[in-house]
C-alpha cells in the first residue's frame, strides 16, 4: 500500500506522531520516556521550515534502499505524550543521503535532545525491509511498552510464538480479524544491539507486531501511525484478558478454536493460528 498525492503536509504528519504518543501513554504503554516512533516518507518534503538547524550524521545502519527518502523520529529520552503539544521540541526530522550511509539531521531551536531515539538502528531496518519488499512509500514503526504484553513475556510459557498467540487471541472475537498474523515474539536481546534489529525484521516480515521479550513491543503499518499503534492496543487487551485470567485460576475458558475458526471463515480473514 502506498500514500497518492496530495500527500499529508508537515503539520499533519508531526501531529499524526504527536496523538499515537498520546495514545500509547493513555494506554500506558510509554512511561515516562519510555517508546520511540518513526515515519518513512517517500516523497519530498521541504522541512526547513520547522527544523531550521541542520547537521550530517551517520546512520546506525545502512540503508541504501531508503536513499533520498525521510524521516520523522522521535528525539532519545523524550516524552511520547509531549509530542503532541511541542512537536519540534520532541522530533527530528531527517533526510536520508544518496547510498544510505549517511543523512541530514534537521532539528528546531526548540530541540530538547541530543540524539535520535536509541533504537533508531531497528527503527531504520525495518522501515527499509518494508519498503524493499512492497515499494511504499509511507510506512510508520512504533516501540512501546504496555504493561500486561510485557508482563507476560516474563513468563517462559509466553515466549513462544504457538502457545503467545493460542493464548493471547482467544478473548474476543476481533482479535483474529484485527491480528491474522498473531503476534511475533523474540527473545530478550540487549535494547538499541545489532541483535535485536535483526531479529525484529525478521519477525515483522511475517508479522505486524512483535513482543520483544521482557521489554516491550515493536508494530508497523504501511496505512498510519495510528494503525501501528491500534495493533499495540489490541494485543495488549488480548494480554490484560490474559493476565486476569491467571490471576483468576484460570476459570476463563476464551473462544474455543472452532469459535475463532468460525469467525475467521465469516469475516474472509486467512489465517493459520487456530
Ligand atoms: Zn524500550
Amino acid at each position: 500500500m502506498s500514500i497518492t498525492a496530495p500527500y499529508p503536509d508537515l503539520d499533519e504528519l508531526t501531529a499524526m506522531i504527536g496523538e499515537a504518543g498520546r495514545r500509547l501513554s493513555e494506554i500506558g504503554a510509554s512511561e515516562g520516556a519510555a517508546g520511540n516512533i518513526s515515519v518513512y516518507l517517500g516523497w519530498p518534503v521541504e522541512a526547513r521550515r520547522r527544523f531550521p538547524s541542520v547537521e550530517t550524521i551517520e546512520l546506525p545502519v545502512a540503508v541504501p534502499e531508503l536513499a533520498c527518502g525521510c524521516l520523522l523520529v522521535t528525539g532519545s529520552g523524550r516524552r511520547l505524550r509531549e509530542a503532541i503539544q511541542n512537536p519540534a521540541a520532541n522530533l527530528g526530522f531527517v533526510s536520508i543521503d544518496e547510498g544510505g550511509r549517511t543523512g541530514r539531521l534537521y532539528t528546531s531551536p526548540l530541540r530538547l535532545f541530543n540524539r535520535l531515539t536509541s533504537e533508531f538502528n531497528s527503527h531504520l531496518a525495518v522501515h527499509q525491509d518494508q519498503v524493499r519488499a512492497t515499494g511504499t512509500n509511507f510506512h510508520a514503526v512504533v516501540h512501546a511498552q504496555p504493561v500486561s504484553l510485557t508482563y507476560l513475556s516474563h513468563i517462559p510459557a509466553y515466549r513462544n510464538e504457538t502457545d503467545l498467540n493460542h493464548r493471547l487471541l482467544r478473548w474476543q472475537p476481533e482479535a483474529i480479524v484485527n491480528l491474522p498474523e498473531g503476534l511475533g515474539c523474540i527473545p530478550f536481546l540487549v535494547p538499541g544491539s545489532a541483535e535485536l534489529m535483526a531479529a525484529t525484521v525478521e519477525s515483522l516480515r511475517a508479522h505486524r507486531i512483535v513482543v520483544w521479550g521482557k521489554h516491550g513491543v515493536m508494530a508497523r503499518s504501511d496505512q498510519s501511525v495510528k494503525r501501528a499503534v491500534d495493533r499495540i492496543e489490541y494485543a495488549e487487551a488480548a494480554a490484560h484478558y490474559e493476565c486476569l485470567n491467571l490471576l483468576n485460576g484460570e476459570k476463563g475458558e476464551g473462544l474455543t478454536d472452532e469459535e475463532i475458526r468460525a469467525v475467521a471463515r465469516a469475516f474472509g480473514i486467512g489465517q493459520k493460528i487456530f
